[in-house]
């Protein structure tokens, strides 16, 4: 099984951010955040070395990023000012368990296309299991869990 190696410090960021959304929900609801992950690769593995999120727009399948947020991303990646690569993306489901919806499968897979070792990281403060990372398995069709390891 392939393993994903992430900072340990964008970790704890990514669970206090996802924590401040719960803050926010108004009127019982949740709020579900999203952002991007960015690294490099390592020795054949995935490296994360930073998490951003920006504004998020809400449908009916979850949270989206807003396109304004993403033009920021690609603009700042373009002047050099994040030299690092997206390899992934968070979102949290509130309340719900750390899963891929179906949804969240199609999107992981589409991602794998431009980048083979993209990674979807779910995340649920409430649960016990506080956080997931998946990668499709495009032979057997289905989204695996990675094992992560942290590194300070
Ligand atoms: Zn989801």
């Amino acid at each position: 099984m392939s393993s994903v190696f992430a900072r340990e410090g964008v970790i704890r960021q990514t669970l206090k951010t996802v924590c401040e959304g719960l803050g926010r929900s108004a009127g019982g609801g949740s709020v579900e955040i999203s952002g991007l992950l960015l690294g490099r690769d390592l020795a054949g593995n995935l490296f994360i070395t930073s998490a951003v999120t920006g504004d998020q727009v809400s449908t009916e399948f979850g949270s989206e990023l807003d396109d304004n947020f993403m033009a920021r991303v690609a603009q700042a990646m373009i002047t050099g000012k994040i030299t690092e690569r997206i390899v992934g993306m968070f979102h949290s489901h509130p309340g719900i368990g750390v899963f891929l919806s179906q949804q969240d499968v199609r999107t992981l897979a589409n991602f794998q296309r431009l980048y083979p070792r993209f990674v979807m990281m779910v995340i649920d403060p409430l649960a016990r299991v506080r956080y997931r990372f998946f990668r499709y398995d495009t032979e057997a069709q289905m989204a695996r869990p990675l094992s992560v390891e942290l590194i300070e």
